[in-house]
């Protein structure tokens, strides 16, 4: 039986497309016909955040979310609250980012960083939408300050302790979890996954990036949120079809 899922957060408009004859439709095609019944893809700037508005625009199970990604601080300019605000007026906009503090490359957190993951959420305020942000420590202290707990968002990506995801569920997060918990070396993410209560849990890809095992290497695509799921169901001793709707369901909670 084929297990219907959601792809919470992947980026569409970097997908490589090499095995689809450069055909994002045959792409799309070949999600859905895997069980994929919905994709938020997410921009990682206003441009990116654009082109994801036009390919939403002709895809009913596409939604957006837009905003600039805290590892571009090379990009030149933080979008203004009113730059979100036009831009995040659009019908197939759901939530702004991804946004937040991100050490990835082990600096600290910079201003530029604060600054840009202050504006989203302001802006989200205002548009009263959901926020998707990069999970990093440091970045409770932010979200109690200035998200609005009726609204919430996610913590994407999530590889954080239980302590900062407990934090968050009670700010309304939900807390995503990607490919990463299929790793070898992930055991104690997976204990998080154990203790999380699945009525907050999304399953994302994060693709073009972080492929799941068994395709580890290679370049990651939605339908491989599949691997995901399937991980979160033999960690909690359950089944797929249960982890299928109670994702989706948190899916449409957060953002309908
Ligand atoms: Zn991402």
């Amino acid at each position: 039986m084929l297990v219907v899922l959601i792809d919470s957060h992947c980026h569409l408009d970097h997908l490589d497309l090499s095995s689809y004859n450069n055909s994002l439709d045959a792409l799309l095609e070949s999600s859905r016909k895997a069980g994929i019944e919905r994709f938020l893809s997410v921009g990682v700037d206003m441009e990116s955040s654009r082109r994801i508005i036009e390919i939403a625009s002709k895809n009913d199970d596409i939604d957006v979310s837009i905003g600039l990604h805290p590892l571009q601080e090379n990009s030149p300019v933080i979008p203004s609250i009113k730059d979100l605000i036009d831009m995040g007026t659009h019908p197939k906009v759901v939530a702004i980012g991804e946004t937040g503090l991100d050490n990835y490359y082990g600096q600290k957190s910079s201003d530029w960083q604060k600054e840009s993951f202050i504006t989203h959420l302001r802006a989200a305020n205002e548009l009263q939408k959901p926020v998707t942000r990069h999970a990093r420590n440091e970045t409770i202290r932010i979200l109690h300050n200035y998200s609005n707990q009726r609204f919430g968002g996610v913590l994407h990506c999530f590889t954080d302790t239980l302590e900062m995801a407990f934090d968050a569920i009670d700010l309304n997060f939900y807390i995503s979890f990607s490919g990463i918990i299929t790793f070898r070396n992930a055991g104690s993410l997976r204990e998080t996954v154990k203790n999380i209560p699945l009525d907050r849990i999304l399953i994302e890809t994060d693709s073009p990036w972080l492929a799941p095992v068994p395709f580890r290497g290679k370049k990651n695509e939605p339908k491989y949120v599949s691997e995901v799921a399937k991980t979160v169901a033999e960690i909690k001793g359950i089944t797929l079809q249960e982890v299928s709707e109670t994702t989706s369901q948190n899916y449409r909670n957060l953002f309908f």
